[in-house]
């Protein structure tokens, strides 16, 4: 069990390597602002990294990620995507301006709607 985030070095170059998010297929990696160089995050660095966006940023930087591939979310069958109609989706409260927000992330499109709780 590691108890905090581990520092990553290039392996290339020796510089500190930067966890950043691979949009197309949706994962953590590390990456090395210096040469370039590229790796996978495993999966308890992904947590880590979790946790230190939700404590340093807005909560609207969760809210605006897709969370379809996130593990540790909960998954429902009960509602349906307004926009393609598939019956499953993520979901996950947030506090927004309005007061705690449902948030439903369709598995399928990646369609993003909210439910007022
Ligand atoms: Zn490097
Ligand atoms: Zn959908």
């Amino acid at each position: 069990m590691t108890t905090g985030p581990k520092l990553k070095f290039c392996p290339e170059s020796n510089d500190l390597l930067y966890p950043k998010e691979d949009r197309e297929r949706r994962k953590l990696v590390y990456h090395c602002r210096n040469c370039g160089y590229q790796e996978d995050a495993d999966p308890s660095n992904y947590c880590v990294y979790r946790n230190e966006i939700t404590h340093t940023n807005k909560e609207r930087t969760v809210i605006l990620q897709d969370v379809r591939s996130d593990p540790t979310l909960p998954r429902t069958r009960d509602v349906i995507c307004p926009k393609c109609a598939h019956n499953e989706a993520v979901f996950f409260s947030a506090s927004t301006e309005e007061g705690m927000t449902l948030f439903f992330n369709c598995c399928k499109c990646g369609h993003r709607w909210r439910d007022y709780v």
